[in-house]
């Protein structure tokens, strides 16, 4: 079996107490990998490397152009690396080699050389010249936050990693992540990766371990300036009580019941096509899926109709295989909470008119594609995220009627509006009350734009300038140009 430490101050190491985790490759239900387990003192260690890497200035004193050539060389490694990446992701948490080789690696990859990018001629002070209330120089600056820890899901373990660790490193700080229990192996290997790249030791670490243990000693370590989370709901409420004991900045970008509405003027049969691919793209265990699909009493039928022949097209199967377009669940967890979730639709009286089963194979957490009608919005397989390849297709009559279910929703990520018709598109993506719409499209995350939630679904961005700023402090420095005799003084002085 594959062994893999913790990545502590620029060094592979063992866990203090010896423990370790041992990871599942869901295809074959064995374990492929046994990777070091962080107690608190390990999350402890990791801290203090963080802290003083931090201190010392070796990175944050580093011009933005030196932080965007070490950026880029990261990407580079990546690259370089990409098919052996892939396997290990693909074997790790059972996504498609297809999409860990076409998305998760590459988008790794890419999110560095986004924020190298980002970082060339970046300007980290603005000047205001100021009459009122005084006559004044002032500077805004961005600075780096300090140690931020990045706290990082099973269901893109790379990419999610990268997109806690470039943008903390492009402005400026330390970090430390702490991946999923079961898929940690890419991101212990991004801390060797960003070390070759010319990281400084200290400055990227990544402590693998139990949420209960090394996640909830990283967000309540007083050390840590910033946790940016991304995961289940539930856990971000924790990690948001954990870190108001020291004030910590948090990002959180958590679950999601994203409405794909169909139009009724919309292409069906790209609709169709879209409306599987939002829900069953990676087994569905995607935080923007498209769960509700949203569709008018009159072109319910045809659409059903569509989207049952397209999942022709899906190859549940074997994740190393090319041709598989769904891998098996993460985990035998996940695939309990997906058959559980399928029981509740069937019994609240939706109508299950494919899947609600899984194939026959002779090993693997596989679970079918599932297509519910008759669902009412207010049904838990309607409210509740699943993350399983289970959709949601519910009947509207008007416009005015899709928006306030959409609405309807503790949750806001995502969601997307098809129609041949972009203003009438446009006029109901205004309306939604998510981070982010796609018109005719899914799943199209970009990583030069805001990424994140509204309602319980996030507290902040990710992604683009702004996810850059959600890792920085902002000064105002004030220059006094007053004359001598300073008038408002006299708030205090006869
Ligand atoms: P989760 O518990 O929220 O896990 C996400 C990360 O948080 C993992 O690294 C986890 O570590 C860590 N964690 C867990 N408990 C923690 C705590 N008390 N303090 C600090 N960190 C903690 O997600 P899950 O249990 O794996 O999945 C459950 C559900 O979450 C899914 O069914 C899905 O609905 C949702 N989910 C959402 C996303 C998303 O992208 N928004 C991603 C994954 C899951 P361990 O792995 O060691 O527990
Ligand atoms: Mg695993």
């Amino acid at each position: 079996m594959e062994q893999y430490g913790l990545f502590i101050d620029g060094e592979y190491r063992d866990a203090k107490a010896g423990e370790t985790i041992k990871s599942i490759n869901p295809a074959t239900e064995q374990p492929w990998a046994e990777v070091a387990s962080a107690g608190e003192a390990d999350v402890d260690d990791a801290v203090e490397a963080a802290r003083k890497a931090h201190a010392s200035g070796v990175w944050r004193n580093k011009s933005y152009e030196e932080r965007a050539d070490i950026l880029a060389a990261v990407a580079e490694i990546i690259n370089g690396q990409a098919e052996a990446l892939a396997v290990v992701e693909a074997q790790d948490g059972g996504g498609t080699i297809r999409k860990a080789s076409f998305a998760d690696v590459p988008g790794a990859a890419g999110t560095f050389e986004y924020f190298a990018g980002l970082c060339r001629g970046y300007v980290d002070e603005e000047e205001f010249a100021e009459t009122v209330p005084v006559a004044s120089r002032n500077i805004v600056r961005r600075e780096p936050i300090g140690v931020c820890a990045g706290i990082v899901p099973w269901n893109f373990p790379i990419l999610m990693a990268s997109w806690k660790i470039a943008p903390a490193l492009a402005a400026g700080n330390t970090v430390i992540i702490k991946p999923a229990s079961v898929t940690p192996v890419t991101a212990l290997l991004l801390g060797q990766i960003c070390k070759d790249a010319g990281v400084p030791d200290g400055v990227v670490n990544v402590v693998s371990g139990p949420g209960g243990v090394a996640g909830e000693r990283l967000a309540s370590h007083p050390d840590v300036g910033k946790v940016a989370f991304t995961g289940s709901t539930e856990v971000g409420r924790r990690i948001m009580q954990l870190a108001s004991g020291t004030i910590k900045k948090v990002t959180l970008e958590l679950g999601g019941k994203s409405p794909n509405i169909i139009l009724d003027d919309a292409d069906l049969d790209t609709a169709a096509l879209g409306a599987c691919y939002g829900t069953f793209f990676h087994q569905g265990q995607v935080c923007e899926s498209g769960t509700r699909v949203l569709v008018s009493e009159k072109q319910h039928d045809e659409l059903v109709d569509k989207m049952v022949s397209a999942c022709d097209r899906i190859q549940v199967g074997d994740p190393m295989d090319m041709m598989s377009t769904m891998g098996p669940m993460v985990s035998s967890n996940q695939l309990d909470t997906v058959e559980r979730y399928v029981g509740l639709g069937r019994e609240a009286g939706a109508e299950c008119v494919l899947g609600g089963d899984r194939p026959d194979m002779e090993s693997g957490y596989y679970y079918n594609p599932t297509i519910f009608t008759g669902v009412d919005n207010g049904m838990r397989i309607a409210q509740e995220e699943i993350f399983g390849p289970v959709v949601s297709v519910i009947r509207y009559s008007d416009d005015e009627e899709a928006v306030r279910i959409a609405n309807d929703s503790m949750y806001g990520l995502g969601g997307a509006v098809w129609s041949s018709d972009t203003e009438r598109a446009l006029s109901v993506a205004r309306r939604l009350e998510t981070g982010t719409v796609w018109i005719n499209d899914y799943h199209m995350i970009n990583v030069r734009f805001p990424f994140g939630g509204y309602k319980q679904s996030g507290v902040g961005r990710e992604l683009g300038p702004w996810g850059m700023s959600a890792f920085q402090e902002t000064k105002h420095i004030h220059v006094g140009e007053d004359t001598p005799d300073k008038i408002y003084f006299s708030a205090l002085f006869n």
